[in-house]
């Protein structure tokens, strides 16, 4: 027992007692995302590593130090994936999805990031998220925030407040970067090490530091929403006003800037202050660029994606999770010679009764320890199959959760039967 091999730090398994949670989770998103006509596609969990370098971009922590790289037996350079969109935007443009059509799509999968792990950050994480392509308005950013939102409703999750920002167009993106430089610049001393950095690399993101020591000087510095032009800023203010006709309550947070490259125009995050230090709970936005970036030909694209640990854990705090529903039915059989035709007649009633779930016995033992393992299935009902139920071509039902006399039944009734006590 000593050198039993473990799962990988930061990765963990998911158990059966946790899959009520997580398949109410993944059912209710798929289920949503499909009743507004979203599509799912899924891709490779590896791609080549340039994909994300390309994409997310050099100089974000995604691709500086969180990515799992390595050379493969070919000499490639392949990644785990450690987020969807640049997956998807591929996939889009090499099938010819992107040419001014327009798509409304949804994923599911497993992400990658060698991050420092702590509750709510790990190194292989879920994400549900969804990706639209072609359409250029405020309208479509309105959608995914409709629906997301549903989702939490649906879940019935509460205190998660929505956070949005305009980074404006990437020409003004780009003025606003050189303002926010000389501002930063003039308050040199007052940057930590990481953010002296990051002024020449990618400026932006010295606005999403949490060191503490930082806040000040970040909340004197320059705005995006004072940098937009006049076009970025209607954009943005149709989104608002889309929301507000709505009732979608949000607040505009300036510092809000999301940590990949590729965003423009809007992004949005859902926050809840009920998880600790990891309260973002979804993000997204508009990323215009890049599916010109990554080859094709510029198309309007907007989209979001949720980690579902976090959400799992919210669900299970606010006591969401519904019980799942148990087996109907636990066939127990009696004496020496019965057990073929206990399957027998277990695969005809599987043949009569797609929708029932039934618990064969197996592996012996006796009658006493078998009508014990029935119990604790939760099963309604337990079937006895014993010689003498054999001889007369009937079965017994014993009622495990109700008051009621147990009775034979023929065998060629008992579809019948059960579908009516059930
Ligand atoms: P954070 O600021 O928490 O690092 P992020 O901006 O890196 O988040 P995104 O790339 O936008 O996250 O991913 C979308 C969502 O995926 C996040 O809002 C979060 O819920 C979840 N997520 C991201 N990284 C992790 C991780 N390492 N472990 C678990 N969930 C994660
Ligand atoms: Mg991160």
């Amino acid at each position: 027992m000593g050198n039993q091999i473990q799962v990988i730090r930061g990765m963990h398994d998911i158990l059966p007692a946790d899959m009520p949670a997580w398949n109410q989770l993944e059912d209710s998103y798929r289920s949503l995302a499909e009743s507004y006509g979203y599509q799912q596609i899924r891709t490779p969990i590896l791609e080549k590593s340039a994909l994300f370098s390309r994409s997310i971009g050099e100089v974000t922590d995604i691709v500086e130090k969180e990515m799992y790289s390595f050379i493969d037996r070919n000499g490639d350079s392949l990644s785990l994936r450690p987020e969807n969109t640049a997956g998807v935007v591929r996939a889009g443009l090499e099938h010819g999805l992107l040419n001014d059509q327009q798509h409304r799509l949804w994923y599911c999968g497993p992400m990658f990031r060698h991050e420092r792990p702590q509750k709510g950050r790990y190194r292989q994480f879920y994400q549900l998220g969804a990706e639209t392509f072609g359409i250029a308005g405020a309208d479509i950013e309105a959608e995914l925030i409709f629906l997301a939102t549903r989702f939490w409703k649906r879940l019935g999750l509460e205190d998660i407040d929505l956070q949005i920002n305009s980074l404006g167009s990437s020409e003004s993106r780009k003025q606003f970067k050189q303002v926010l430089v000389d501002y930063f610049r003039d308050n040199y001393t007052s940057l930590d090490a990481d953010s002296q950095r990051r002024l020449e690399t990618n400026p932006l993101r010295i606005l999403d530091s949490k060191n503490p020591d930082m806040q000040s000087v970040i909340n004197d510095a320059p705005q995006l929403k004072d940098n937009l032009d006049q076009q970025s800023a209607d954009h943005f203010f149709d989104l608002m006003d889309i929301l507000d006709y709505q009732g979608v309550s949000y607040e505009v947070n300036p510092r809000l800037v999301r940590g990949l490259d590729y965003y423009s125009h809007t992004v949005f995050e859902w926050v809840t202050d009920t998880l600790g230090a990891q309260g973002t709970v979804c993000g997204g936005g508009r990323y215009d660029g890049l599916v010109e970036q990554l080859g094709g030909r510029a198309n309007h694209a907007a989209g979001f994606s949720m980690g579902c640990e976090r959400l799992i854990s919210m669900l299970v705090n606010q006591k969401k999770v519904k019980n799942p529903d148990t087996c109907d039915v636990y066939l127990v059989m009696r004496g020496a010679h019965t057990v073929r035709v206990a399957h027998k007649l277990a695969e005809s009633l599987r043949d009569q009764m797609p929708q029932l779930t039934m618990l064969v016995h197996a592996g012996g033992g006796s009658f006493k320890s078998q009508m014990r393992k029935a119990d604790r299935s939760g099963a309604r009902i337990a079937l006895i199959l014993g010689e003498s139920e054999i001889e007369a071509n009937s079965v017994a039902v014993k009622f495990l959760r109700e008051d009621k006399q147990q009775i034979d039944i023929a065998q060629g009734d008992l579809a019948v039967s059960l579908a009516n006590m059930l």
